[in-house]
C-alpha cells in the first residue's frame, strides 16, 4: 500500500505534462507502467506528491519505417512481442522483451522507456539501446531533443534528464547486421547478472567490424569496439586474451545482490565471446 497522498495527473497534452514535472520537479515522477514506480512507492523508496500519467498522451506506437524503429514512450514489451519481426539489428529490441521476466504482468505493462529512465545497471534496455546506437527523445520546458543513448545514460539510476524532460520514445537505426545476443542469469525467472549483445557488419569476414555491447557488468553499459583484438584475417585472440583485455575495459565493475562486481569482471570476456559466436551461428 502507497502510505502517502499522492496526486494523479493524466494530462491530454504533452506541454501540460512538462508543464507538471517542471512545476513539481523532484516532488513528481513520470508513471509509465509502474512496474518499478509503485513498488518503489509502496516500500517508501521514493517520496513524491505527484505522478504523472503518461495514458493520455499517446506514444504508445513503434512504428517501422524505411531503415529505422521507432518505439514511443508507453509501448511495452508485450507490444514488441506481439510486432511483426523489426528489420535489421532492430530485433534486438525484440529479443530483449522476450527475455524479460516477472511474466505477463511485467511484459504487459513494464516499457523500454520506463527501464531507459530508470537505468538500473542490472537490467538489459539501457545496453540493447547503446548497442543500436539508438536516439533518445525528450521534451522539456525548451521544447524537443534528441541525443545518442551513449550520452543518455550517465550513472548508476542516472540519466541526462533535465527538470520538466520527460523521454517521449527512441528510434533505433533498422540497419542490416548480425546479431548475437546472450544473457547470462542464475535462473530462468532472474534478472541478468551480464549481457552482452554483439552487431557485426552484415557481410564481413569473421569478427571484422564487430562491437559488442555488455550491461549489467558496471553502472552504465560499456561498448567495445574489437578492432584492436582481431588479427589481419579478423580473427580473435586466445580466449584468456580477449577475457584479459574485456576486464580491463570494465573500470569499476556493477555490486549487487546477484551477484558481486569480482564475479562480474570475471564473466564479461565469457559472456561477450557467446554473443559473438551466436552472431555468427545464426547467421550463417
Ligand atoms: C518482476 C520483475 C522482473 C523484471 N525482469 C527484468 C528482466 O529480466 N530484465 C530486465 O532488463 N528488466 C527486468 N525488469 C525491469 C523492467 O524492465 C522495468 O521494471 C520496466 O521496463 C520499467 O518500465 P515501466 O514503464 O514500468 O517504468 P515505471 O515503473 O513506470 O517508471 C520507472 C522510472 O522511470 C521513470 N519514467 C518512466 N517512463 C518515463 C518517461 N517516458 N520519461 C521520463 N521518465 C520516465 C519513472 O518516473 C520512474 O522513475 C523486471 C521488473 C520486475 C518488476
Amino acid at each position: 500500500m502507497i502510505r502517502t497522498a499522492l496526486r494523479h495527473h493524466a494530462p491530454t497534452e504533452l506541454a501540460e505534462a512538462v508543464a507538471l514535472l517542471d512545476t513539481y520537479a523532484e516532488r513528481a515522477a513520470v508513471l509509465g507502467g509502474g512496474t518499478m514506480l509503485v513498488p518503489r512507492l509502496t516500500r517508501g523508496d521514493v517520496d513524491l506528491d505527484h505522478v504523472i500519467d503518461l495514458r493520455r498522451l499517446g506514444f504508445g506506437a513503434a512504428t517501422v519505417t524505411a531503415g529505422s524503429v521507432h518505439v514511443g514512450a508507453r509501448v511495452t514489451y508485450a507490444h514488441l512481442l506481439a510486432a511483426s519481426a523489426f528489420p535489421g539489428a532492430a530485433q534486438l529490441l525484440q529479443r530483449v522483451a522476450g527475455g524479460i521476466t516477472g511474466g505477463p504482468q511485467i511484459r504487459c505493462q513494464g516499457t523500454i522507456c520506463g527501464s531507459a529512465a530508470y537505468a538500473n545497471p542490472s537490467t538489459e534496455v539501457p545496453a540493447a539501446l547503446v548497442a543500436l546506437d539508438a536516439t533518445m527523445h525528450l521534451h522539456g520546458p525548451g521544447g524537443p531533443r534528441s541525443i545518442p543513448a551513449a550520452a543518455f545514460f550517465l550513472d548508476a539510476y542516472s540519466v541526462d534528464l533535465r527538470r520538466g524532460e520527460l523521454l517521449t520514445g527512441v528510434t533505433v537505426a533498422a540497419r542490416a547486421a548480425r546479431l548475437g545476443y546472450y544473457k547470462l542469469k542464475l535462473a530462468e525467472g532472474s534478472w541478468p547478472i551480464a549481457t552482452a549483445a554483439a552487431v557485426l557488419p552484415p557481410a564481413g569476414v569473421g569478427y571484422t567490424g564487430a562491437v559488442v555491447t555488455l550491461g549489467a557488468i558496471s553502472t552504465r553499459p560499456i561498448r567495445l569496439d574489437l578492432a584492436p583484438m582481431l588479427d589481419d584475417s579478423g580473427r580473435l585472440p586466445s580466449d584468456a586474451d580477449l577475457d584479459d583485455w574485456v576486464a580491463e575495459q570494465i573500470g569499476e565493475p556493477w555490486d549487487d545482490e546477484l551477484a558481486p562486481g569480482s564475479y562480474r569482471r570475471m564473466v564479461a570476456g565469457v559472456v561477450l565471446r557467446r554473443a559473438l559466436h551466436r552472431a555468427l551461428e545464426e547467421n550463417r
